[in-house]
């Protein structure tokens, strides 16, 4: 019987595609998947270091997990926390028997031997639902203030169309959501610019749907925009992180709130179906009460579809770690309710108001769809008949909404 393994996901949908290569790659070496940690052989936790609450978590996992493993087990830490503080970490967590940056911990004997992979270019197997990420680059060239993700993923480093594609094809799925630290960006390291433009074309030849996330606003040019309005999924992710210009540049971020008002606008007017979502980070260093109304007003102004805030933590080594103007926890977390509240109120009011039209959604297990205006895992579900195929789509109104989420017949 061969060795059984269990990968254990934190963090974000990058992730989630490192630990489907990660999957794939165990496979392909004989191992089988276990049904629970307590039964594997192999235990793999793949963390995430993004903030202080995300490295907690991870830690906790790590040693519940360790906890949990049957006598013999191995235990293997890798992603992100063990990307960024690698030794450090096999210090303070000797109950890991690796800890490995991207490597693929497959024979493991020592703490030591651990070979190293590239997951970027690695395939995976056939996804189990009827959607998948695909990521199509690492690494970021920006150097925004709180992030410390270009400090331990490096410089982007692109896929070429014809890797992104054959995996595209062999996930044989509906609908294949794009995901990159900066995807508009793609091929910009490689010398070729503007290159997402034909990766969304080429794709959205294969796949019923395609859907970008994390878009730098001042990458959504009217190319973008269109070739993503003609995959018929005119949905918007747009990383905007605040409005307030001057704490923008503080955040070393290009914008300011009237630019992504006026280009909300504009693909409303070009598309009106079109759905958005942003996410924002709350008590930057130096953020006022006045740059915190504008927000507000903002968030009003918008009408968003989603948006999700976020309080700042101070990431060691990155620009913004040492900043002045730090901001008292307890007014972040009152900023964070108000905008919340005006928020949770928009998004509800924008789903009561889908009652009574008529929707294309993708059935993605029994009883659970979605339309273009929902991202997977992340934004609301629409919730359908039980006996509707997983991976068809169908032709259903909305009859009722509740939150962020719709009933539809
Ligand atoms: S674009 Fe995203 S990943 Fe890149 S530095 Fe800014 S926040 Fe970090």
């Amino acid at each position: 019987m061969p060795d059984s393994f269990w990968v254990e996901t934190l963090g974000c949908p990058k992730n989630q595609v490192d630990s489907d290569k990660l999957t794939g790659t165990l496979l392909a070496d004989g191992l089988t998947p276990a049904d629970a940690p307590e039964d594997a052989d192999l235990v793999v936790v793949n963390t995430c270091a993004f903030i202080e609450a995300a490295r907690q978590e991870s830690v906790d996992t790590v040693l519940a997990l360790s906890e949990a493993r049957r006598s013999g087990a191995r235990l293997v830490v890798t992603g992100c926390m063990a990307e960024r503080y690698g030794t450090e970490l096999a210090e303070v967590l000797p109950e890991a028997d690796a800890v490995a940056g991207f490597g693929v911990p497959v024979t493991l004997r020592t703490r030591a031997d651990v070979p190293s992979l590239d997951l970027l270019n690695v395939p995976r197997p056939a996804s189990a639902a009827p959607w998948a990420y695909v990521k199509v680059a690492e690494g970021c060239d920006r150097h925004c203030g709180f992030c410390a993700i270009p400090s331990f993923r490096g410089r982007q480093r692109s896929r070429s169309m014809d890797s992104v594609l054959a995996e595209v094809e062999a996930l044989e799925v509906k609908e294949v959501v794009l995901v990159a630290q900066d995807l508009a960006s793609y091929g910009r390291d490689v010398g070729a610019a503007g290159s997402i433009v034909p990766l969304v074309r080429a794709v959205a030849e294969r796949v019923a749907r395609v859907r970008l996330l994390y878009l730098y606003p001042s990458e959504l040019d009217d190319e973008l925009v269109d070739v993503i309005c003609a995959t018929g999924v005119p949905y918007f992710d747009l990383s905007l992180q605040h409005v307030a210009k001057g704490l923008l540049r503080r955040m070393r971020r290009w914008g300011d709130g009237r630019r992504f008002l006026g280009r909300i606008g504009a693909i409303r007017r070009r598309q009106p179906d079109a759905a958005f979502r942003s996410s924002f980070i709350v008590g930057y260093p130096g953020e006022t009460e006045d740059d915190h109304d504008q927000l507000l007003r903002f968030i009003d102004e918008a009408q968003l579809d989603w948006a999700g805030f976020f309080a700042f933590s101070p990431e060691e080594g990155t620009y913004a770690a040492d900043l002045d103007g730090q901001v008292p926890a307890s007014l972040v977390a009152e900023r964070l309710r108000e905008l919340s509240e005006v928020q949770d109120r928009i998004t509800a009011e924008r789903r009561a108001a889908l009652v009574g039209q008529k929707i294309d959604v993708l059935v993605d297990a029994p009883g659970i769809a979605r339309s273009h205006r929902e991202a997977p895992e992340i934004d609301g579900i629409v919730s359908v008949q039980a006996d509707w195929d997983a991976g068809s789509f169908m032709e259903a109104t909305v009859v009722a909404a509740a939150g962020p989420d719709l009933e539809a017949v």
